[in-house]
């Protein structure tokens, strides 16, 4: 553990030595193929070149699944994917955001410094004013958890899919916000003095944002996605479902999700020489989403079969995130007058 006397005011680095990536999937139920290739096959693509913190957001789950046993289920399912898809538990500390309470004390401290209009502001929420829900408090609040999320690790890069672009700028305004209001005189701060790091958004550029079978984003709540474990007859009836325009030509939604699979001079003349043959274009769709899926599927039922080692190494990273981010708790609760 870093000796809180021997703290300074520079941001925290690693053991490693290496900038430190955080992001996190929530766990409402199995991840989709929007999840895999809008964030998590970043994940996997980083975890060497960074020291990689990938969490699963089980208490922003809770805004949605309030079912116990649902929500641990899914937590611990959503544990296995990660070591599923690629990442090294060895190497990456996969965790649980719930074993880092420290996270809801700092998401308190920034909701004391954030304005409801600042709020009001967000994607989510207007989606959802738009569509005349009524959220939760959870939900309206949720940027600032997730501000939390990122700068308890004084995060350098966060790869997330292009929907969460905006969240990821919030927490770049809070961490200014609080480094001003804390660490500086109340209109800027020292760049000496700056308690947390603007953290940077990493999005894939030609990836941004997966669509779901009926063209919109793909999302879980649309109830448009593809699961990412998909059995080879879940995926035949969903690609089968994917709509198409009738126009003729080039089906975009069918050609949207396939270029995620082949490289674009392949597709371009796949769907040149097929123009307009909409069935035959969903099949070589199929064939390759099976081909890029049923490995995975594969090692995700080898994982699944020890339960407690993934158990074991949740709790193992979620002790050490606990440690690791100590020092730097110990400088937000000095700077705003909770220790006497
Ligand atoms: P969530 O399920 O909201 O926790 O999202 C987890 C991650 O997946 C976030 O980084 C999202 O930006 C990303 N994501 C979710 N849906 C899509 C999509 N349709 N296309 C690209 N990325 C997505």
């Amino acid at each position: 553990m870093i000796s809180s006397q021997h703290m300074s005011n520079t941001p925290i680095t690693t053991t490693t030595g290496k900038k430190v990536l955080v992001s996190g999937i929530k766990s409402t139920g199995r991840p989709h193929i929007g999840n895999y290739f809008g964030a998590m096959k970043q994940y996997v693509e980083m975890q060497h070149e960074y020291d990689t913190r990938i969490f699963i957001a089980d208490l922003h789950s809770l805004t949605s699944v309030q079912n116990g046993s649902e929500l641990a289920q899914a937590t611990l399912d959503l544990a296995i994917d990660y070591i599923a898809i690629g990442l090294d538990p060895e190497k990456v500390t996969i965790f649980k955001q719930s074993d880092l309470p420290e996270v809801t004390e700092l998401g308190w401290i920034f909701n004391c410094i954030t304005t409801m209009p600042y709020l009001m502001r967000a994607h989510s929420f207007k989606d959802a004013e738009a569509k005349n829900k009524e959220i939760n408090v959870g939900v309206f609040d949720y940027p600032m958890l997730m501000a939390a999320d990122i700068l308890i690790h004084n995060a350098d890069i966060v790869p997330v899919g292009k929907d969460q672009k905006q969240h990821v700028e919030f927490a770049r305004d809070t961490a200014e916000k609080f480094n001003r209001i804390f660490r500086g005189d109340g209109k800027s701060c020292e760049p000496e003095n700056a308690l947390f790091k603007l953290p940077d958004v990493h999005i894939i550029e030609s990836v941004e944002t997966v669509p779901g079978i009926d063209g919109q984003k793909m999302s879980k709540s649309y109830n448009n996605h593809i699961p990412l474990f998909s059995t080879d007859e879940e995926l035949k009836k969903l690609v089968m479902s994917i709509v198409t325009d009738s126009n003729g030509g080039k089906p975009m939604n069918v050609y949207n999700m396939h270029k995620l699979f082949r490289d674009e001079t392949y597709l371009e003349k796949l769907y040149t020489k097929n123009e307009g043959k909409y069935k035959i274009l969903k099949e070589a769709l199929l064939e390759d989403m099976i081909a890029f899926i049923k490995p995975l599927r594969e090692k995700r039922e080898q994982i699944a079969k020890d339960p407690d080692k993934v158990r074991n190494i949740l709790a193992r990273n979620g002790a050490l995130m606990r440690e690791k981010t100590h020092a730097l708790m110990y400088e937000v609760r000095k700077a705003t007058g909770l220790i006497v």
